[in-house]
């Protein structure tokens, strides 16, 4: 397929998040290129809602002004992670030449904004000794989209991207440099890789080369162009399972029931197995005067994710959530409020009823 490449004068480059994300850990998400030339058939960057063409993966926009664009934000944003690699691939083909993404994470290092990329590609080795000395600033993880090591359906469902084989290799790298680095299993195709002999496969190689973490997730199927074009393919290549998304997706963008809540299970199970995570350590920065709240967040994050897997009551889930964003984006440092006035002033903090005081405290009193 002939690929086009056309130069894009960026308004903004970061982009801010109202609230953490408790997947990734980022405040900011950024992305050098609009399109990517994996061309994956269920990349869900062709959606309509990011504003992308159907010729997402034919013609690359690239953001040629992106340094000149950071230099004016950086300095007015209060460093925190940022996230490449959430839409169009960091690492793409055209990356190799044009550098845009080195350039990038330069300027981000620069203003001591830690950094997170996530790709499919191995070109990423190329900028490895600039993510150590992010490390070492503040922090880096670089880690890799693996949902399968089948050579034949990673070839046809991912037709641009270096193989998962390759992928790996990287990781072993990176994992050797010191970095954190790990798996997004995302998505896990219904009925092509959501089975355990996959996901144990992907696992297990993972832990073995070094990964510290596995993300997953299953397959979004958004109204118009991303729908169209994955279902389409599924007609053409896998017809005998088009009954089983029938009945999975209906008309909606995401699995009926609880086969979400169960893949995940499922994946927790074994991850626990391969003793690695299924959740991403969070990141936290030196000298941060509110680690305490960070650590507070993230776990009170990890209980509701835990719940949701359980199928627990959305409300509890929903409690545990929103006292974790108070806690998160509050100045005040929880562990000198605890020590202050104990108890009573845990409550005082936005969402923390009687209950969830008695939790934080028992994770406050051994120390964090
Ligand atoms: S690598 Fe990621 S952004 Fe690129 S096409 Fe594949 S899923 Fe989409």
């Amino acid at each position: 397929m002939k690929m086009e490449y056309e130069s894009y004068q960026a308004k903004s480059m970061v982009n801010k998040m109202r609230r953490v994300d408790d997947w990734f850990w980022c405040k900011y998400t950024l992305n050098p290129y609009r399109g990517c030339a994996h061309g994956c058939i269920y990349c869900d960057a062709r959606a309509n809602q990011y504003g992308l063409s159907e010729t997402f993966d034919q013609k690359i926009f690239i953001k040629e002004n992106a340094v000149a664009v950071l230099e004016r934000q950086l300095p007015r944003l209060k460093p925190d992670v940022v996230s490449m690699g959430g839409i169009c691939d960091s690492y793409q083909p055209i990356e190799g030449e044009r550098r845009l993404t080195r350039e990038v994470v330069e300027t981000l290092s620069r203003y001591h904004f830690p950094v997170e990329v996530l790709t499919k590609s191995d070109l990423v080795l190329r900028d490895l000794e600039l993510y150590k000395q992010a490390n070492r600033d503040t922090w880096a993880c670089v880690f890799f989209t693996i949902t399968t090591f089948d050579a034949e359906i990673a070839a046809q469902f991912e037709p641009g991207a270096p193989s998962p084989e390759r992928r790996l290799a990287a990781m072993t790298e990176v994992a050797k440099a010191g970095l954190m680095t790990g798996a997004a299993m995302m998505p896990l195709l219904p009925g092509i890789c959501d089975d355990d002999d996959h996901i144990v496969d992907v696992v297990r190689r993972v832990k073995d080369a070094g990964g510290q973490f596995i993300l997953c997730g299953g397959l979004t199927l958004k109204k118009g162009v991303q729908r169209d074009r994955y279902v389409s393919f599924l007609e053409l290549h896998y017809p005998e399972i088009t009954a089983l998304y029938g009945r999975l997706y209906g008309d909606g963008f995401g699995t009926r029931g609880d086969y979400e809540a169960r893949l995940q299970g499922r994946v927790r199970e074994i991850c626990a197995r391969y003793e690695i995570p299924d959740r991403m350590p969070r990141p936290i920065l030196p000298d941060d005067p509110l680690a305490a709240n960070k650590r507070i967040a993230e776990k009170l994050l990890l209980r509701a994710y835990g719940l949701t897997l359980d199928e627990a009551n959305s409300y509890r889930v929903w409690a545990y959530r929103k006292a974790a964003w108070a806690i998160d984006e509050m100045g005040d440092d929880i562990e000198s409020i605890y020590r202050r006035t104990g108890r009573k002033g845990l409550q005082s903090i936005k969402g923390v009823g009687k209950s969830l005081s008695t939790e934080i405290e028992g994770w406050l009193q051994p120390g964090l």
